[in-house]
């Protein structure tokens, strides 16, 4: 096999920058692995991670983590290898998160609905190694990583979660199972200690920008800052218990579920999304912070969440415009809530303690950081607009990517001049009580977001136009009650019209995820066009919100 050189495919944050950051005491000089550790030998007896199935302490975690590290060696991965993960939120992820972290390879943060159409191109750009799969889902991922591999230029080793392993594929959670634990640790101490800490640490998607998901690379300095930011915006400590059901291999699960609370020597109570499950388990392990994605504002609603009320001291809500009404049941329910507006490409800004009620109510606060450089352009220019004025948000700091992993082009126009990255959301910012607060108003991106997933339009409509009875496509976002936006795709037919199952059985037999499939479709004779010719998606969505409250009313009536 030959050596790949992966370094080549990433931007480098200047060494300027670098040294600032660290200079200010932000980034540190070591690698995720070994801030863990450090975190594990402060805190060894405490809680690192609970789940129905079970609980470690941060001694079971950092020594078990470090036996499968050494398995993982054992079985000639290198330092620097990429490895897919499809996993769900189980005790096991967490074990295989730090794990491969401290073997020196890079998870690639893929989804478990993910399929051929996001894994062919995923894996192949991140030049991924191994492939991680999560053996307890309904669809089988453990014969999906055999046949990604078959053929593959880089994939060449099968791993899996939970259920039954083979010769050809183990458990990695059996991995280095009888190893000493002190030859373990010696093991990792050896790999980590030739890591860089600027060097890639993690590869993200991006839920956000044209054609097909871009990666994200995260370096181990500032990505743990990100988490270590985060803690402190809300006064973490080893004392934090905090509740994740939004699946931990997001962004958001990374920093806010598993390296926050594990930064502080606190513990990450996790569950799976089913709420039936997790209130009953979140109320007995007493969680003092909960994060709710948009798919769980619900949760709110539930009988079982006013349990949690006693030892509940925050509740994060993030990923949409939070209704007024929701934050007013918590209140009723006697508890505080603030929001988080995060991203995998770095940037995330809070309603820290301390902010005025309104500012908590309509905005998503403040940057999370004091070196994070925000501003307001006006779209298309690189024109800064005046507080109150709604244009697209642009950001840079010091967690905030400096480019996407092996892609120039694309990196040559996601930037500012001076090197701010544009966002594609639309922001303004507020004055409240004196204090200047970030609001989103919108996004200029042509994305989807269907209860955190973030859905390409562009990818949808390329995929749909590949069938020979479509003519042209466009796929918009319509409005939904409990995922805040679900997929509409409006299409021109060539010949006889095809039924929304036609639609999907075409996009299963191109191997794309379930989540972006189309869930309504409209046939026109054309689609309509802006003045400067291009579609005009505005119109699309406001027709389809406009069928949809008509329908609403007429089965209401
Ligand atoms: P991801 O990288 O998948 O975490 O998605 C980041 C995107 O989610 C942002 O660029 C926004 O479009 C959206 N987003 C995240 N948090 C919020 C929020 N609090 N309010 C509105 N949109 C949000």
């Amino acid at each position: 096999m030959t050596t790949i050189d992966r370094a080549r495919h990433a931007v480098p944050y200047a060494p300027e920058d670098a040294a600032r950051y660290r200079a200010a005491g932000m980034w540190g000089r070591r690698t995720i692995a070994q801030e863990f550790h450090a975190v594990a030998e402060q805190h060894p007896q405490r809680d690192a991670v609970v789940t129905a199935e079970g609980r470690l302490t941060y001694r079971e975690l950092d020594v078990r983590s470090d036996q499968i590290a050494a398995g993982l060696a054992g079985l000639g991965l290198v330092a620097g290898d990429p490895v897919l993960f499809q996993i769900t939120n189980r005790l096991e992820s967490v074990l295989a998160w730090y794990g491969v972290l401290k073997a020196g390879l890079v998870p690639v943060c893929t989804l478990a609905s993910h399929r051929a159409h996001e894994i062919g191109g995923i894996s192949r750009r991140a030049q991924a190694v191994a492939h991680l799969v999560d053996a307890g889902t309904k669809f089988d991922l453990v014969g999906f990583a055999h046949d990604q591999a078959r053929g593959h230029p880089s994939l060449r080793q099968v791993l899996v979660l939970g259920g039954e392993g083979s010769a050809e594929a183990p458990r990695i959670d059996d991995l280095g199972d009888g190893v000493d634990p002190a030859l373990a640790r010696e093991t990792v101490e050896r790999i980590q200690r030739d890591i860089d800490p600027d060097a890639i640490a993690v590869f993200q998607l991006s839920g956000g920008t044209t054609g097909v998901p871009k990666i994200i690379p995260r370096l181990h300095a500032e990505y743990w800052y990100n988490a270590v930011a985060y803690a402190r915006a809300w006064g973490w400590d080893h004392t934090t218990r905090n509740a994740h059901l939004v699946p931990i291999i997001h962004n958001a699960g990374v920093v806010c579920g598993v390296h926050g609370p594990h930064s502080v020597g606190g513990a990450l109570v996790l569950t799976n999304p089913d709420l039936t499950e997790a209130l009953p388990l979140l109320a007995e392990e007493k969680v003092t912070d909960i994060l709710l994605g948009h798919g769980h504002y619900r949760a709110v609603e539930e009988p079982a969440f006013a349990t949690l009320a006693s030892s509940l001291r925050t509740v994060v809500l993030s990923g949409a415009k939070v209704p007024p009404s929701l934050f007013q049941k918590l209140e009723d329910l006697g508890l505080w809530s603030g929001q988080l507006f995060g991203m995998g490409e770095g940037l995330f800004a809070v309603t820290r303690p301390g902010t005025p009620r309104e500012a908590r109510l309509s905005t998503v606060g403040t940057a999370l950081s004091p070196l994070d450089e925000v501003r307001i352009l006006e779209p298309g220019t690189e024109r800064e607009l005046p507080d109150g004025s709604v244009g697209e948000l642009c950001c840079t700091g010091p967690y905030t990517l400096r480019g996407y992993f092996d892609a120039a082009d694309h990196n040559a126009t996601a930037f500012t001049a001076d090197g701010l990255y544009r966002t594609g959301d639309l922001a303004s910012i507020t004055l409240i009580e004196g204090g200047r607060y970030l609001s989103i108003e919108g996004r200029i991106k042509d994305v989807i977001n269907r209860g955190g997933e973030k859905i390409n339009a562009e990818e949808v409509e390329l995929l749909l136009l590949k069938h020979p009875a479509i003519a042209a496509a466009a796929v918009v976002a319509m409005p939904d009650g409990r995922l805040g936006e679900r997929t509409c795709a409006y299409l021109v037919a060539d010949g006889e019209r095809m039924t929304l199952d036609d639609v999907r059985q075409h996009l299963i037999r191109l191997g794309v995820a379930k989540f972006k499939w189309p869930e309504r479709l409209e046939w026109l004779d054309e689609l309509p066009t802006t003045l400067v010719g291009k579609i005009n998606k505005k119109q699309l969505r406001s027709d389809v919100a406009a069928k949809l409250h008509a329908e609403h009313h007429e089965e209401a009536g």
